[in-house]
């Protein structure tokens, strides 16, 4: 679109999931958007497991959350079609494995008491050993029980980041790479603060919580068993695991600790060695995958754990605070902002 003197303009500080999609969602709606981003290296959803639905971080007290959850995994396949490839899904449906019996009555409690409110029964089917390792031929014959979860799929986070910063500048989206020390600097009629951690150093009312999660990439090679085609949530004696698909590999995540530095992006030798453990443990023919990748990031977690998407005054908006959820919650976050820009 060619803006006009009269064309509304939006700044947005910050080009991760949330930035792009709400600056996506604006440039559709009409207004003239320019993007400013200090770059990837700062940006946890470079190294997101990219899963979506509700069920994976359903913990119990958290029904807020995961109803926010589930009503916006019901928007990503709009998006899909908007952003234009669906190469960047990579897995549509979920298996919940649990390794000893302890485990299992873990995700039983977690199914009857917490799943249930979200998704149907038609799709969450409860599973028995010999069934789970016929939806993953691959999985350990340690699986004790399992659950079936449909349409609690995966997104590979490196494409979708490349195909929306693709398709926001065919929406005509200005891509500035620079790091914003103060929202009075951008030029614009609105500003939209969405800078994930950064976000606190511009709004200093905004108030984040730090948490580091590591994660590593294995690649498939010739001699490997092939991709599992499910995202795998396993409860590993009390640890949680996830071997989320990519085109060709797998991400392994992933660690959580609180609280840390907020720029304490190195990965600990005791979260990898824990990763690469029980990735093994879970799917024994891991073992023959090539090591791609081991990165840490750090989640921007808001102090009651639900998104902070708001107006602040009558130029700035915020948000932020995705924490664990950053990739499931861009389709409500941006449709949120749109309507908080069109008054
Ligand atoms: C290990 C790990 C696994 C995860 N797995 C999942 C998952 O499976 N599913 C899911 O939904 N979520 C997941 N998340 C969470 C998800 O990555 C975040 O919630 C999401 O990335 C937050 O998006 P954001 O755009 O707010 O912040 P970010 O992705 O961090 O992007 C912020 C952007 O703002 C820019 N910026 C910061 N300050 C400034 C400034 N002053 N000026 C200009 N630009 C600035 C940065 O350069 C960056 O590009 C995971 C996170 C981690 C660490």
């Amino acid at each position: 679109m060619t803006p006009t003197d009269s064309t509304p303009t939006l700044a947005v500080i910050g080009g991760g999931v949330i930035g792009s999609m709400c600056a996506l969602a604006a440039a559709d709606a009409g207004w003239h958007v320019d993007v400013y981003d200090a770059g990837p290296e700062i940006r946890a959803a470079e190294v997101a497991g990219g899963m979506l639905g509700s069920l994976g971080e359903g913990h119990p007290g958290e029904g807020d959350l995961l109803a926010l959850s589930a009503e916006s995994t019901a928007l990503w396949p709009g998006w899909i079609d908007r952003i234009g490839d669906r190469a960047i899904v990579t897995a549509r449906d979920s298996l919940f494995v649990a390794t000893t019996a302890a485990d299992g009555e873990y995700l039983r409690q977690l199914a009857d008491f917490v799943w249930a409110e979200q998704i149907g029964a038609d799709r969450l089917t409860a599973l028995r050993p010999r069934e789970v390792r016929a939806q993953e031929t691959a999985l350990s014959t340690r699986v004790h029980s399992g659950y079936l979860a449909l349409g609690e799929g995966a997104l590979d986070n490196g494409l979708l980041l490349s195909r929306l910063r693709a398709a926001l500048a065919d929406a005509g989206v200005h891509w500035h790479r620079i790091h914003i020390d103060r929202v009075d600097e951008v030029p614009a009629d609105q500003v939209l603060v969405a800078a994930g951690m950064g976000t606190t150093a511009l709004l200093p009312d905004v108030s984040l919580i730090p948490a580091k999660g590591e994660i590593l990439r294995l690649a498939r090679n010739r001699h490997s068993i092939p991709v599992p085609t499910h995202v795998v949530r396993a409860r590993v004696e009390g640890r949680n695991l996830y071997l989320v698909p990519r085109a060709g590999g797998v991400v392994v995540g992933a660690t959580q600790y609180e609280p840390v530095d907020a720029d304490d992006r190195r990965p600990q030798a005791g979260g990898v060695a824990d990763l690469l453990a029980d990735a093994v443990e879970v799917m024994p023919g891991l073992r023959t995958y090539d090591v791609a990748e081991v990165a840490a990031g750090i989640r921007p977690g808001s102090t009651d754990g639900m998104p902070i998407v708001e107006r602040i005054d009558d130029r700035t908006l915020v948000a932020a605070g995705h924490g664990r959820n950053g990739i499931v919650l861009a389709p409500v976050t941006a449709a949120r902002i749109a309507a908080l820009l069109a008054g």
